[in-house]
């Protein structure tokens, strides 16, 4: 109750008071007093346990409190913090030798961030630059960060209030076949999509398109998984008109989806590939941008047009290997392969028993859980965009979680299963069969 050295309401009541809350009315928020974490749970300042199954923002992918880690991190502060980004360390030495051992392709130099939105800022200046193109494609059902450009890549209403946002990106269709309006016949579906990018690059002008943006198995908008060949689409696209593919890996890289890498499971490999989060499972921020032998020529006699003053921080940096081992020695992508097939057999169940689920969809340990009012129509349970007083049943039902000691990210209708990977089973039942309570709140609500 003391460990902080205040009150949970003390705590609660001065961050409210005296710093903002993120994409939130910061009349409404309502965070949660967090005084520790180890594994799979953290603990509030008045001693409640929490299984975390969203891996806090979907990026504490080896778990929470791994000594391995915190030593890393303590040898190196201890040894040297900080130098600038024009130095050698060995941090960067060794973390740039093992991203190019571990990633698809040729994609073997790095150019480190401090996150994903300005991994992804690097991304459009280096494709730009590349190409001598200006135009971006991205996708609708999409989040690539908040920044100017990030923003401005990003499909879904985050971007508005940031509008017009940078010059130059163009937005297209997901490969989203539970809602998609244009086919329903699974058959055709994946060319159709391909077909829709393509007319999109005739009428932009293929010359003028630098890059195809994607988030290779989409995030916050859903856990949509592009459908085989869909990937493989893109690419032969891209190359056909001389475009660069761009992955956004920020939250379905590190083990999230069961390989290394989401691209792996199709076996394509981007021109340039953006990262984060896993990659020090948020113990120090990190991000980078993976960059194929090609275009990293193209910078040998010209300036990379990129800097910032914590480029290849060596804290974050010693951090980063550390994560990287405790991947390998704790075999953590096979788990969560292993723990996936599990949680996809327990989605299907949950969606069986609950006329309120409409769809489940997972990768690895990245899943959804989209609820509807009605199955046939398959009618939203709250809308698109839904505003906090449309959210009255799915704070009911966030509620419900949190009581009973499962946290996790519900988003308009859709709530998450994106656990650690160093999860076991039966802690993945315990969130499961929470989950599989909470959704009689929604069934009744069922047209
Ligand atoms: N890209 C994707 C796919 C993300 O999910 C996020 C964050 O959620 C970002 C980029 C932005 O990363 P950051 O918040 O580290 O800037």
């Amino acid at each position: 109750f003391l460990e902080a050295g205040m009150t949970a309401e003390e705590i609660v009541a001065l961050c409210r008071q005296y710093t903002i809350y993120e994409w939130s009315a910061q009349g409404m928020v309502d965070p949660i007093p967090v005084v520790r974490a180890k594994g799979v749970y953290f603990w509030d300042a008045r001693g409640r346990r929490y299984l975390d199954f969203n891996s806090q923002l979907m990026n504490v992918n080896i778990g929470h409190g791994d000594e391995r880690v915190i030593r890393a991190i303590q040898e190196q502060a201890a040894r040297l913090p900080y130098v600038n980004p024009f130095m050698a360390t060995e941090p960067r030495a060794r973390l740039g030798r093992m991203l190019a051992e571990i990633a698809p392709g040729d994609l073997k130099k790095v150019f480190f961030t401090l996150g994903g939105a300005d991994a992804n800022e690097n991304a459009i200046k280096i494709a730009r630059l590349y190409t001598g193109r200006h135009k971006i494609i991205a996708r609708y059902r999409s989040y690539h960060g908040a920044t100017a450009g990030a923003i401005t890549l990003t499909g879904d209403p985050r971007r508005w209030p940031a509008e017009p946002g940078i010059p130059g990106v163009i937005h297209v269709m997901d490969p989203y076949r539970y809602r998609c309006r244009w086919c329903m016949r699974e058959e055709r579906c994946t060319l159709d999509c391909l077909n829709h990018v393509e007319d999109v690059i005739q009428f932009e002008g293929p010359h003028t398109i630098a890059a195809v943006f994607i988030e290779t198995v989409t995030g916050t908008n859903g856990i949509i998984i592009p459908p085989d060949g869909y990937l493989e689409g893109l690419r032969m696209l891209c190359d056909r008109y001389g475009i660069l593919l761009i992955c956004d890996e920020v939250m379905s890289g590190f083990g999230r989806t069961g390989e290394w890498f989401a691209v792996n499971h199709w076996k394509v490999v981007p021109d340039l590939m953006t990262v984060a989060k896993g990659l020090t499972s948020g113990y120090l921020p990190l991000g980078a941008v993976l960059i194929s032998e090609r275009i990293a020529e193209f910078f040998r006699d010209r300036p990379f047009p990129g800097g910032l003053t914590y480029n290849s921080h060596p804290l974050c940096l010693a951090a980063a290997i550390a994560t990287l081992q405790v991947y390998q020695e704790d075999r953590l992508i096979e788990n969560a392969r292993r723990m996936g097939e599990i949680l996809a057999r327990e989605l299907a169940r949950l969606k069986e028993r609950h006329p309120s689920v409409g769809d489940v969809r997972s990768i690895g340990l990245f899943g959804v859980v989209e609820l509807v009012k009605n199955r046939e129509t398959r009618e939203p349970l709250v809308p698109f965009n839904a505003q906090p007083r449309e959210m009255g049943i799915m704070n009911r039902l966030k509620e419900f979680f949190l009581q009973n000691g499962l946290y996790t990210f519900i988003r308009w209708n859709t709530f998450f299963t994106n656990p650690p990977l160093c999860i076991r089973e039966e802690e993945l039942m315990e969130g499961l069969e929470i989950i599989d309570r909470g959704l009689e709140i929604t069934d009744d609500a069922v047209a």
